[in-house]
């Protein structure tokens, strides 16, 4: 064994220790760390020929590599949709390294982590309140989630034509139909071959909304003629966090033949409260859903799965199998991951998730969705009181979509949002609605409280007079 190697054999307590203890730092100290710094480093350095050791390196990541960090999963963070890490999550992420199983097979020999997954799936689905009619698996994020379904979509729409795309490539053209598709969504369609300019938008709902609306939907799939098509829908629009009506659209499924995907990313998490439960009802009808852990579960990057309707496993095989490997088995008849999903080779990716549900429980998920849902409402009331801002949506769930009040504000929003994100004290970013520029805040994280709504909206006022110098 290399020297080095040896040596941090020999000491793997005490660099772990120390290892924790950097971490304990940087946690206790999230209040207080920057959300945003202008700390760099010259990436072009030369691999040392010979090894420094753990805790040489350590010390270098301390000095060199730490300060670039921001508080992301701090309070104050409300950019994209970021979430935070909860202590249950933490657990089960850096044991999931420590275990460091490959998460393939159920029936495996060598080990069958699998079992973890689906267990963590079935609490999942109970949490969400979702039957046991799908089946999940762990992804890095919604993207690849998006990814997974909409492949299976593409193998079941090569299907309704008798062909095989996933075997001979795409050979008719694929109708797509969405209102508000995340970003990710239309580069899944590219990434699959579809296409990414490769859909019809329908219109969305009349009056500040960017559901779909049903009608001009329904006008799009009689045009269609009968021929199968894939609705990508909506459960929490990133902007606004709109819903589709899924009741609606379940009684479009009854008519018409369609795949329908829902992108939950992080509007499912309305499930779990009954003041919101409402946004996702009828849901349980789609063919695929997409949803994140590193959002609102607040477990840490890169997690995330897909609900796939158990009918649809061979389809899933079809497109994802291993198919010129006989010593991974046979996919029909041993369950493996690697042969319904992307991926290969994986991480226990469903430990921290698994650890996160365990120890908060259905109650602990409710009181971290109605936390954030009420301070979004505190938030952007705030806002309206200053008299200074406005929003540019109602609040129906947990993002602030708003901006500088009056017409003649607009070029002032962009460096309004620089001089306030510079401050380092909360974190927020541009958006486009309605022909405005804007500025989202979306509360997810488990650890803002009002006190934090308080710091935000002084930043806010300071910001406002800065900006006016
Ligand atoms: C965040 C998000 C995605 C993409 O998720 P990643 O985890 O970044 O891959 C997709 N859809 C929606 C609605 C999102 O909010």
């Amino acid at each position: 064994m290399n020297s080095i190697l040896q040596n941090d054999l020999n000491d793997f307590e005490n660099i772990l220790e120390k290892t924790k203890q950097h971490g304990i730092d940087f946690l206790n100290n999230l209040d207080t760390i920057p959300t945003s710094n202008k700390n760099t480093i010259d990436p072009a350095g030369n691999l040392n020929e010979f090894g420094l050791g753990s805790l040489a390196a350590l010390a270098e990541f301390n000095e060199r590599l730490a300060p670039l960090m921001v508080s992301s999963p701090g309070p104050r963070y409300l950019g994209f949709v970021t979430g935070g890490s909860t202590p249950a999550s933490i657990v089960g992420d850096w044991l999931a390294s420590v275990y460091d199983q490959n998460t393939q097979a159920v029936k495996a020999q060598g080990g069958a982590s699998a079992l973890i997954e689906f267990e963590t799936i079935n609490f999942l689905l109970q949490l969400l309140e979702l039957p046991d009619t799908f089946s999940g698996g762990f992804v890095t994020g919604a993207t690849m989630s998006n990814f997974t379904c909409l492949g299976v979509a593409r193998q079941w729409f090569g299907k309704q034509f008798g062909k095989d795309f996933a075997k001979n490539g795409i050979s008719e053209s694929i109708s797509i139909l969405t209102a508000t598709p995340h970003s990710s969504s239309i580069k899944c369609l590219s990434m699959l071959g579809i296409g990414s300019q490769n859909y019809t938008s329908i219109k969305t709902i009349e009056g500040n909304r960017e559901a779909i609306d049903l009608f001009d939907l329904e006008e799009n799939i009689k045009k269609l003629n009968g021929k199968p098509f894939i609705l990508i829908s909506s459960a929490g629009t990133v902007n606004t966090a709109d819903f589709d009506d899924f009741e609606a659209i379940a009684a479009l499924r009854r008519k018409y033949n369609f795949w329908w995907h829902i992108d939950a990313a992080f509007g499912g998490f309305a499930a779990v409260s009954d003041k919101f439960n409402h946004l996702v009802e009828g849901w349980e009808g789609a063919d695929s859903i997409t949803i994140d852990c590193h959002k609102w579960l607040n477990v840490p990057y890169e997690s995330a799965f897909y609900l796939m309707k158990k009918e649809h496993l061979s389809l899933q095989i079809e497109t994802f199998q291993n198919s010129n490997a006989p010593y991974l088995g046979n996919p029909l008849e041993n369950f493996n991951y690697l042969n319904v999903l992307p991926e290969n080779s994986r991480r226990l990716r469903a430990l921290p998730a698994w650890f996160a549900l365990r120890a908060y429980g259905k109650d602990g998920f409710k009181d971290i969705v109605e936390n954030s849902t009420s301070l979004a409402l505190h938030f952007a009331n705030a806002l309206i009181e200053t008299g200074s801002f406005e929003l540019l949506a109602p609040i129906r769930l947990n993002n602030v979509c708003f901006t500088l009040k009056g017409n003649h504000n607009q070029e002032k929003v962009n460096e309004f949002l620089t001089i306030l994100n510079d401050k380092g004290k909360v974190f927020m970013t541009p958006t486009f609605y309605q022909n405005k520029k804007g500025i989202r805040a979306s509360f997810v994280n488990w650890r803002t409280t009002e006190e934090d709504i308080a710091i935000i909206m002084e930043e806010m006022k300071t910001s406002i007079l800065d900006l006016e110098i």
